[in-house]
């Protein structure tokens, strides 16, 4: 895929450090994209860097929490000293709760898994939403998962903040949408990433089931989700707005 539109554009990722934001930044990278990618994790930022190292685009990066406004303000601060106003924003920093059902889930684990997924996405949002409206102008995508759509895809804490990620994401967009804001989330269903690892550890059992269960026979790779939002964010998606697209091997169809 070959998009001219991205050359020089600012993009701004949040866990781009690993799996499907490390990916996501690639390949916004590899179209001529200048992408600033937030994560906790330095070095998985480090080596997101070294991949990026020989692409047309330029990739800088802020090690921070999506939930500390002041971090954030900093993350952004950085993208505007470096590549200017940001127009396109990856929601994608996430955690697991290991699939908890709720009487399992602590408060703390609720809180944690809630501030990252569900308020970590209001507040990255909040702060770059106004740079947008200036522009009259601006692309978020939103990670959630077919854990947003359905239950098993996660424990109690993970269904809900992916659940609650899909209302936001669509309130988002039809309250901004005539100023010219476009936002959809991305519901991706077994991608093999760091956040999967204990599924392939051991015999690799679980990892087997899963993709037995998945009508495709498989997982995915990160790039695959990576290529959706090269598509999702470009202006051939210019009429898709405020929706849901499952990149998921038709789990969702059963
Ligand atoms: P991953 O664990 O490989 O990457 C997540 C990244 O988010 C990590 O680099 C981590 O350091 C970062 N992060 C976590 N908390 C953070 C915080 N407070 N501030 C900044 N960064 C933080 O996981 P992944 O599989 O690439 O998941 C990315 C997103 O995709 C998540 O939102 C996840 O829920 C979603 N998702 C993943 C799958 C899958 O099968 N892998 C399926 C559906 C949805």
């Amino acid at each position: 895929m070959h998009f001219d539109e991205y050359k020089k554009k600012t993009i701004f990722v949040t866990g781009a450090a690993s799996g499907i934001g490390q990916a996501q930044a690639i390949a916004f990278i590899s179209q001529g994209a200048n992408v600033l990618g937030m994560d906790l994790d330095a070095v998985g930022l480090a080596e997101t860097a070294e991949k990026a190292k020989n692409a047309t685009g330029h990739f800088s990066s802020y090690v921070g929490d999506v939930t500390k406004e002041n971090e954030i303000i900093s993350a952004i601060e950085k993208a505007n000293g470096l590549f200017g106003m940001i127009h396109i924003l990856l929601n994608t920093a996430g955690i697991l709760d290991n699939y908890a059902p709720t009487l399992e889930t602590s408060e703390e684990l609720w809180d944690r898994v809630l501030s990252v997924n569900l308020k970590g996405t209001f507040l990255v949002t909040n702060q770059i939403l106004p740079q947008m409206l200036k522009q009259k102008h601006g692309v978020i995508i939103n990670m959630a998962s077919i854990a947003g759509m359905v239950a098993g895809g996660g424990g109690a804490a993970y269904t809900a903040s992916k659940h609650a990620i899909i209302g936001y994401t669509k309130q988002l967009d039809h309250d901004y949408i005539k100023q010219g804001i476009r936002a959809n989330a991305i519901a991706p269903g077994a991608i093999q990433t760091p956040m999967n690892a204990a599924d392939f550890a051991g015999d690799g059992k679980i990892a087997e089931w899963v993709a037995n269960e998945t009508p495709a026979g498989r997982w995915a790779k990160p790039e695959e989700v990576a290529s959706l939002t090269l598509f999702l964010a470009s202006e051939n998606a210019d009429y898709i707005h405020g929706t849901v697209m499952t990149i998921d091997g038709g789990w969702l169809e059963k």
